[in-house]
């Protein structure tokens, strides 16, 4: 499922994500980046431009393969572009976003190295896409590179490698994130910027963000009960 919206809604739709992503401090600096699929054509913000000022014609269209259909004239395409392909070509993604989120930087930066972020026991897991509240969850974690384009192996390695994740956390730098169409990848950030920031604060008070959990015994076999 994509977006089900006219090629003019689905620029309109990427200025408002990008203003939006841009109040919340995720797109700052010329920062992260927006694209979106409406059934074959990929619609993609442009690289190094202030991202709460873009207009519906700097918007790149690319077809499903990632190749530009219609330049924006005087723009840069984003050095995104082959990293977002990760997710449409293997996760069937309707809209993938990358974010610098201040929080995310800071919760990659307790991850040890080759681990992913382990999140479990957090209400907030469950908007997640396919998580519950006792799963234990997690989202791969790689390692940041000197230009942005050089990702491209490592975000579809993780992309493969965890099948159940829909987000990659870049190390030091910020996620790529993707959803079904643009709403859903917009709350799939928003959960994660939650979880990662809940992470941060539970490092910084010194508890284990993996357990974390005083329940009393039992706790998970009365909720199971509860659900049943
Ligand atoms: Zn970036």
């Amino acid at each position: 499922m994509t977006d089900l919206l006219t090629p003019a809604e689905a620029r309109e739709r990427i200025c408002e994500l990008c203003r939006l992503f841009w109040q919340l401090g995720w797109a700052s600096g010329t920062g992260g980046g927006i694209s979106l699929r409406v059934g074959d054509t990929i619609f993609m913000a442009p690289s190094g431009v202030e991202k709460e000022r873009l207009q519906p014609s700097d918007i790149f269209e690319l077809d499903r393969r990632g190749r530009i259909k219609k330049a924006a004239p005087g723009k840069r395409l984003t050095a995104c572009a082959p990293l977002f392909q990760a997710a449409y070509d293997h996760r069937d993604a309707g809209a993938v976003l990358h974010s610098h989120s201040l929080d995310v930087v800071l919760a990659s930066m307790i991850v040890p190295a080759g681990e992913p972020l382990r999140l479990t026991r957090l209400e907030m897991m469950k908007g997640l896409e396919g998580v519950g509240y006792f799963d234990v969850h997690e989202i791969p974690v790689i390692d940041n590179t000197a230009l942005e384009h050089e990702l491209k192996d490592r975000v579809e390695r993780a992309v493969l490698e965890f099948p159940r994740a829909n987000a990659v956390i870049v190390r030091n730098h910020g996620m790529y994130v993707w959803g079904r169409d643009s709403a859903h990848a917009k709350t799939q950030a928003e959960c994660l910027d939650y979880l990662c920031r809940a992470v941060v604060r539970m490092h910084a008070a010194g508890i284990d963000h993996v357990k974390n959990d005083r329940s009393e015994p039992g706790a998970d076999a009365t909720d199971a009960a509860c659900a049943a």
